[in-house]
């Protein structure tokens, strides 16, 4: 890929790898204040126009843009094999026309859940989710280090069924670093994106240090679903895709 063309919604909103983000990234976030500091908010542009930055997460996160398509592929992939919970007649006969697939999984998603792996006979659970970002398995509630784990082991051949494209990963919809946008589309201080961002910028240097102490495990996972609330309300405050790309 061609990082010039690379535009801010793609980067934002697009399926990115952990690599190309720290790679497209001018500027480490490591400081939650808005101005002065090197590393801090409102540095990432001083120099050029139109830089992001990048913000190394602490614990990983749901991208919010992502969370339905996690759930169909929790609820439509094996969790012992990782296969598409679909005979492999039918799936053969998807991987030809695109329009089937988008058919079938329509339907899929209306349709109750699948009990049994076709591919290696396991018992499945029943996969709930609680938006924006709340995944359980009978009850039991999945993290985002849970999901990302069932999300690596699924062939990628079976999530483009899914509409994953094929460059991509599905566990890159569980983030572990966080694309800070321009200075450009939050150009005041006092900007509600900026202040949103200041915020988790704060909450991720403190389950950071929360994490590294030891400190116990119900209160680091409060601060865990604080640091997704704080990105899910950043994510609401960008410019729509339009306007993002005009920066
Ligand atoms: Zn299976």
């Amino acid at each position: 890929m061609n990082l010039e063309k690379i535009n801010a919604d793609t980067i934002l909103h697009g399926l990115m790898s952990p690599e190309k983000i720290r790679k497209i990234s001018k500027t480490e976030v490591t400081s939650s204040r808005i101005s002065t500091d090197q590393g801090c908010l409102l540095d990432i542009n001083i120099k050029e126009d139109n830089c992001f930055g990048s913000l190394e997460l602490s614990r990983p996160l749901i991208h919010p843009d992502f969370s339905n398509v996690i759930y169909h592929l929790l609820k439509f992939t094996c969790r012992k094999c990782a296969r598409v919970l679909l005979p492999q007649k039918l799936v053969d006969s998807l991987s030809e026309k695109n329009q089937k697939i988008l058919k079938t999984f329509s339907k899929l998603r209306t349709s109750p859940s699948i009990k049994k792996c076709p591919h290696c006979g396991a018992e499945q659970k029943e996969i709930q989710f609680k938006e924006p970002y709340a995944f359980t398995e009978n009850g039991n509630s999945l993290n985002p280090i849970d999901i990302r784990r069932r999300l690596e082991m699924i062939p990628l051949s079976d999530a483009k069924l899914f509409g994953v494209p094929e460059d991509t990963k599905p566990e890159w919809m569980i983030m572990t670093v966080l694309p800070i946008p321009p200075v450009t589309v939050r150009p005041k201080p006092e900007d509600p994106l900026n202040e949103k961002l200041s915020e988790l910028v704060s909450v991720n240097l403190f389950l950071r240090k929360s994490w590294e102490e030891g400190i116990p495990v119900p209160v680091i996972e409060g601060l865990w679903k604080a640091l997704q609330q704080h990105v899910n309300e950043a994510w609401n405050l960008l410019p729509s895709k339009q306007l993002l790309n005009n920066f």
